[in-house]
């Protein structure tokens, strides 16, 4: 259902972690709340098993918890809630990354049939990472092959953030046996491609202005002098990005990217894009995600015919979640892209 929330009250994110629940366990406990304020609770209309509730529930949500009812009791009805590890408080456009790069590499005939071994670039806190893992997770369990695994190797230069995510990629996917995520406290810049030859999919989210998060772009557009002052904090975070990008394209194995940014400067997406495309012509392409086939806003671009027709964009006026950018790459010799 597409929830309808003004601009004052607009909603927030539920991530179900399916790693640990089933969405409908996690609606059951959360239908079992008692409070004298009543909210209602709306299935995202583009994410899976992203629950949309107003702002005020939020807090009464993540305190909650069970055991005292014979209904809690009843392992069946409500998993193992637990507030910190059953959900993940992800905003809309934030679990688009990983749902694209699942999407390219599960309708990819050659790969979906395969071990997964992915890569998360600039990982920490581990919202994309874990999301990935509950993805993957459920792609694997669908494939229905017993022995058919993911391993996800996230990277973060940060000590410190490279310690939260892996504090959360052991609390969220900690008994999913077919996900193994290996974190590493590393620059991914300087991670060799040789060394991971099997990987086939890279998600990189890598910092950026965060010009695009409801707060900031809202600052932005009342202060000129912010947006001075950032000039040359944007052109060096346009170098990194495409630094990034471009040490992606360069592990051997890569059949599919996924770039994304809470940015909503062509400088940080689709010029980065670009301008990578441009020291690599024939070796990548872009490509539309499957996943968001029906997602209206599309990369900005001077003329019509353009493979920004592919990149997603979000408003974070229009669209109810902060603004983003997310573009999807496949190798030319990918069977997807073939098919382009
Ligand atoms: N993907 C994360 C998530 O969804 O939870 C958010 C990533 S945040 C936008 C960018 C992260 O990139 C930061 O944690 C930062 O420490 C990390 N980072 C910045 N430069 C990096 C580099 N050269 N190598 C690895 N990580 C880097």
């Amino acid at each position: 259902i597409t929830s309808t929330f003004d601009n004052d009250t607009w909603p927030r994110y539920i991530r179900v972690n399916t790693c640990q629940n089933t969405t409908q366990q996690v609606v059951d406990v959360l239908r079992s709340i008692k409070s004298d304020s009543k909210f209602t609770l709306y299935l995202d209309a583009h994410v899976p098993d992203l629950l949309v509730v107003p702002p005020s529930a939020t807090a009464l949500i993540l305190s909650h918890t069970v055991g005292d009812s014979d209904a809690d009791k009843n392992k069946k009805v409500t998993g193992q809630w637990n507030p910190q590890t059953s959900i993940v408080l992800q905003d809309k456009s934030s679990c688009f990354p990983a749902l694209c790069l699942i999407s390219l590499l599960s309708a990819d005939q050659q790969i979906r049939s395969q071990p997964w071994e992915l890569m998360d670039a600039c990982a920490a806190p581990g919202n994309k990472t874990t999301h990935l893992a509950a993805l993957a997770s459920h792609s694997m369990a669908k494939s229905g092959t017993q022995q058919k695994t993911c391993t996800i190797h996230a990277f973060d230069r940060d000590k410190q953030r490279h310690a939260l995510l892996q504090r959360r990629c052991d609390a969220l996917v900690n008994g999913d046996d077919r996900v193994i995520i290996q974190t590493k406290q590393e620059d991914f810049l300087t991670v060799d491609p040789e060394e991971y030859p099997n990987v086939r999919g890279i998600l990189l989210d890598p910092t950026c202005s965060g010009s695009g998060m409801r707060d900031n772009f809202q600052g932005l557009k009342h202060s000129t002098e912010k947006e001075n002052d950032g000039e040359e904090r944007l052109e060096k975070l346009s170098y990194f990005q495409y630094k990034a990008l471009l040490h992606a394209c360069s592990f051997p194995q890569v059949e599919y990217i996924v770039y994304s940014t809470c940015s909503v400067n062509a400088e940080e997406n689709e010029n980065v894009v670009h301008r990578v495309l441009a020291e690599s012509p024939s070796s990548w392409h872009v490509v539309p995600p499957p996943a968001l086939a029906h997602w209206k806003r599309r990369g900005q671009a001077s003329s019509k015919d353009t493979v920004e027709k592919h990149m997603i964009r979000v408003d974070p006026l229009e669209d109810e979640t902060n603004g983003f950018f997310v573009c999807c790459l496949a190798r030319s010799s990918s069977h997807l892209a073939s098919k382009q």
